[in-house]
């Protein structure tokens, strides 16, 4: 399954999409404005991705899909019982407080690793999930950032400026 989420070129409205046919003829429930996409057989049919099918900029970079507030609650709660042991020692030696903070670094890690990727469009930040990944794509770069967002390169991108 795929799923695209972005904000509407022209009033920034935040989108999620999740089927082909709501794409191909795409009008913003907000401003009411037809959204250009640039959808082709190859990622249709294949999930292969050469373009960002918002705004047809070649430059897309990979990202995990990792949520960070479920890293960050991991963590604490590595913390929490970490300091209970502290105030409580138990008898077992598996049970010594840096167990539990070594755990949760394992498991954060793991999650990183077993966690899919999307691919995100450096011009207009749209992500796409659910396309294959491949390792052509590389994971973000900020000169490239910058260079890609110095020129608009979706239709309407100037009149924001
Ligand atoms: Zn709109
Ligand atoms: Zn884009």
């Amino acid at each position: 399954m795929i799923q695209l989420r972005f904000h509407c070129p022209h009033c920034d409205l935040p989108m999620r999409l999740s089927r082909w046919d709501s794409l191909e003829n795409l009008n913003c429930p907000s401003c009411q404005r037809n959204i250009p996409t640039y959808v082709d057989a190859k990622a249709k049919e294949q999930g292969l991705l050469d373009h960002c099918l918002l705004c047809n900029a070649k430059e897309l970079f990979r990202q995990k899909l990792f949520n960070r507030n479920l890293g960050i609650g991991i963590v604490v709660f590595g913390v929490v019982i970490s300091i209970l042991l502290l105030l409580f020692p138990a008898q077992s030696p598996w049970l010594n407080p840096t167990v539990p903070i070594l755990a949760v670094a394992l498991i954060d890690l793991l999650l990183y690793w077993l966690l899919p990727s999307m691919l995100v469009c450096y011009a207009c930040d749209a992500e796409h999930r659910g396309f294959q990944v491949t390792p052509n794509f590389k994971l973000y770069d900020h000169l490239k950032a910058a260079r890609v967002k110095d020129e608009p390169t979706y239709p309407g991108a100037e009149e924001s400026h």
